[in-house]
């Protein structure tokens, strides 16, 4: 079973990498130029550990109590990990996600913006942090409206000090993902942030020929969830 495992999410991995650069390739862009964030939310080590027998080093994971579990035991082991945060994130969860992640993905309202400034001021940290935009304005989803973005990333990078460096969305599951990561793509360029996180394993083809520089691929790796 185990093995059988490996040898998947081995091959999965190798197939996405494949693709992803197919997709660069028709875009005219530099593979390198792209990183596959593998969404291991879920997933346990016997699943993760052929993606860091691979060598894939960039995770994400969606809840900070989950990463905590996993995670302190694999980046012993691999310690030049870095773990993205992609799910939405409560300020009195602030301190233990930045006890385990390396990148914030998910900074989508002022007081969490707040509280992330405040506690990195305290540890010295200057993690990457980008800014979940709601391309879609969505009632149910995280995100700074698109109207608001300008705005907010302001106050993030200017008045907080925080490291923004690019902008995430995940766009309505109902509706075509281009026009989304087109205009993920045109608020990023208007305040001069270079990181792109959008595409998943449905879509994430069309992300790269739209400029992602990110993609968070879960499912395309490791199978489905439970
Ligand atoms: C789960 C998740 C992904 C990965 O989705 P797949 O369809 O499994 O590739 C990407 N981004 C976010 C924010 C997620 O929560």
């Amino acid at each position: 079973m185990q093995s059988n495992l490996a040898a998947t999410v081995t091959a999965n991995l190798e197939a996405v990498k494949g693709m992803m650069a197919k997709a660069a390739k028709a875009a005219d862009r530099a593979p390198e130029d792209i990183t596959l964030v593998a969404v291991s939310k879920t997933h346990g080590a016997d699943a993760i550990l052929p993606a860091l027998a691979a060598g894939q080093r960039v995770f994400g994971e969606n809840r900070v109590q989950e990463a905590t579990a996993k995670w302190p035991a694999l980046k012993s082991q691999y310690p030049n990990v870095e773990l993205h945060l992609i799910g939405p994130l409560q300020t009195n969860k602030v301190k233990d996600a930045l006890g385990v992640f390396d990148v914030i993905e998910s900074v989508d309202r002022e007081k969490l913006a707040r509280s992330l400034a405040a506690e990195m001021a305290k540890t010295g940290q200057h993690l990457p942090c980008y800014i979940q935009v709601n391309t879609g304005a969505e009632p149910q989803k995280a995100g700074v409206l698109p109207e608001d973005t300008d705005a907010f990333i302001r106050l993030c990078r200017d008045d907080l000090k925080l490291n923004i460096v690019g902008l995430m969305c995940i766009p309505p599951v109902d509706e075509a993902p281009a026009p989304h990561f087109a205009l993920l793509r045109k608020i990023a360029t208007r305040n001069g942030l270079a990181n792109l996180s959008m595409g998943m394993s449905g879509d994430f083809a069309d992300a790269i020929s739209l400029g992602a520089t990110h993609v968070r691929v879960g499912t395309a790796i490791f199978g489905s969830r439970m």
